[in-house]
């Protein structure tokens, strides 16, 4: 068994360029559920705590999850790990080390094996970097998420610009590959604001940047803020104009959109990501993950219980906090390989469609598709959205299997 922190010490020399392909990639995703304060525009599984969170009990209950996944996916080759949240960045790196430790015990470690960390930009979680690249983390991705502190304000972060800029000198001085996030199309945000923005960001980031306009989801403080007209975000056109400044700023500066929201430069795509929109297969433990692998034959969707505290109770009573789980049909496997594939400028195999729906796509329809510009064949085999179809995806993939 090589453990994590060998294979991740080796990792000073560059990570393998996308080495990952649907078939063979096998991620394991952790989700750490807890944050210091709710961002007013977020809706993932994150929770507030106001007493210290027991890490070794929780630690435990990771690795009791991850055998008993260990026993549903066999033997396997982990090509990938994502440590997300929530804020990973408050676990203690001995908790980050016990959950790689746990990994590299139930399966086995690709020597090039990609280890990604979110973490928040505060002075003391950037403390906290030297430990978890010890522990094994190759590549950390910060929520920055803006380069002007009345808009770190507006978007409730706790960190300023000055203090994500030190967190962003340290991790490329530790770790061998930094990304961090931006949100844009916040409210007031000119054109002209969000190029210097952008260019500032390139500077800083090098290699990868994750990119996402600001939405409104239902359940958010911003989203009762909007509803009540206290809250004005940029209209359909100043936010497709603001995408389109995305695009054309990053392509100019050798950062290119990969996928819908993520950009890179050639080579430094995130692996672990990339098995999502590959159709990779992937295991989720923790408070709210989804997990995707192969089971008797089929593809298996599992979903764990998202209250952290149940959770908990729930791993130590039955072994695991699965609360629901399906089979997927042929035709779902199909749909979903559409919807997230097309999320890729590389586009997705006609012929990996084939094999797993059992027939292909009705051509009347991929024509009528072409001609209206939403879509693309190239080599004959390759689909892809244009830059017109990959703002309708959803509609794209039901018209397509309808
Ligand atoms: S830090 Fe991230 S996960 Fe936590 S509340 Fe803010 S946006 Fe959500």
């Amino acid at each position: 068994m090589q453990s994590l922190s060998a294979a991740a010490s080796e990792t000073a020399r560059p990570l393998p360029i996308l080495q990952t392909d649907g078939d063979h990639a096998f991620g394991i995703y952790l989700h750490w559920p807890f944050c210091m304060a709710k961002c007013p525009y977020c809706d993932f599984n994150s929770h507030v705590r106001h007493q210290p969170v027991d890490q070794p009990r929780f630690a435990q209950s990771f690795l009791r999850e991850m055998a008993t996944l260990r026993e549903r996916t066999g033997p396997r080759t982990v090509t990938s790990i994502f440590l997300g949240g929530g804020t990973p960045s408050l676990m203690q790196p001995q908790t980050v080390g016990a959950l790689l430790d746990g990994i590299a015990k139930y399966w086995s470690v690709a020597d090039d094996i990609e280890v990604s960390l979110e973490a928040n930009p505060t002075s003391v979680e950037a403390d906290r970097f030297r430990g978890y690249r010890a522990a094994g983390v190759n590549r950390v991705s910060l929520g920055v998420q803006a380069l002007n502190d009345r808009d770190l304000k507006r978007l409730g972060r706790l960190h300023s610009v000055a203090e994500a800029k030190v967190a962003i000198g340290l991790a490329r001085e530790i770790f061998p590959r930094l990304s961090f996030d931006l949100i844009y199309a916040r409210p007031d945000q000119s054109i002209a604001d969000w190029n210097a923005e952008l260019r500032e960001a390139v500077a800083l980031a090098a290699d990868h940047l994750s990119l996402y306009q600001l939405t409104i989801e239902e359940g958010t403080q911003f989203y009762n803020l909007w509803k009540a007209g206290k809250l004005t975000t940029p209209d359909p056109d100043h936010a497709a104009a603001l995408y389109e400044e995305t695009q054309r700023v990053t392509s100019e500066l050798g950062l290119p959109a990969y996928e819908i929201s993520n950009h890179a430069v050639k080579g430094r795509e995130s692996q672990h990501n990339l098995v999502y929109w590959r159709y990779g297969e992937y295991v989720g433990i923790g408070p709210g993950a989804h997990g995707r692998f192969r089971e008797n034959g089929a593809r298996t969707v599992t979903m764990t219980e998202k209250h952290p505290e149940t959770w908990v109770d729930k791993v130590e009573s039955s072994g695991h906090g699965i609360i629901e789980e399906e089979y997927l049909t042929p035709e779902q496997e199909g749909d979903e390989f559409l919807m997230m594939g097309l999320r890729l400028k590389e586009g997705v195999d006609l012929n990996r469609y084939q094999k797993l729906t059992g027939h292909g796509l009705k051509p009347e329809r991929l024509a009528s598709l072409q001609e209206q510009n939403f879509l693309q064949v190239l080599d004959g085999n390759f689909l892809r959205a244009t830059p017109d179809g990959a703002l309708l995806l959803n509609t794209l993939v039901a018209e397509l299997t309808a």
